[in-house]
């Protein structure tokens, strides 16, 4: 679900799924090998990870996203999901279907199953809006909002820094 939300580096590009090509080798090297997807599958990827992703941001205390519950339901439908035993004997869900819609009832049963195992509220979509990458929070009180501290951290914590200032600037 992961590498599914990440397929774009919202900050330096590019975005696998922009073309079918990209979103074709990002299906074999995720393990969906001889799937053939077309430009409206692409589309639907595009559609689902962006909703995801809304969600995710939502997740990191960001605005309910109604629309992101509208459109994963939507793509839900034609990704029907079937109660399966896995390779270990745990039964789960699994895609019903084996073309393209696999790789979307796929991510849509890992989200199902991290719902249900109550690490779903632990993936975030990073709070620095020039990032948004999905990264998974082991802070143990659940409160982490950027990917990297480091990183999204510290930006964030400049440009508060760098309005403040301005506001003081425009008040003095
Ligand atoms: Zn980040």
């Amino acid at each position: 679900m992961q590498s599914f939300v990440n397929s774009i580096n919202v900050e330096f590009g590019p975005d696998e799924f922009a073309t079918v090509e990209g979103f074709d080798r990002w299906l074999g090297r995720n393990g969906f090998v001889g799937v053939a997807a077309d430009d409206l599958d692409r589309g639907d990827a595009v559609a689902l990870r962006e909703a995801l992703r809304a969600l995710l941001r939502e997740n990191n205390g960001g605005e309910p996203a109604t629309g992101a519950r509208r459109t994963v339901e939507h793509i839900a439908r034609n990704s029907p999901l079937v109660a399966q035993f896995d390779d270990t004997g745990a039964l789960g869900l699994a895609p019903a279907r084996g073309d393209v819609r696999e790789v979307f009832g796929t991510v849509l049963a890992s989200v199902v199953a991290a719902v249900g195992d109550g690490s779903w509220q632990r993936l975030k979509a990073c709070k620095e809006h020039r990032c948004e990458w999905a990264f998974y929070d082991r802070s143990r009180n659940r409160a982490s909002r950027w990917c990297s501290m480091a990183v999204c951290g510290t930006r964030s914590k400049m440009t508060v820094y760098r309005q403040g200032k301005q506001t003081q600037q425009t008040k003095g």
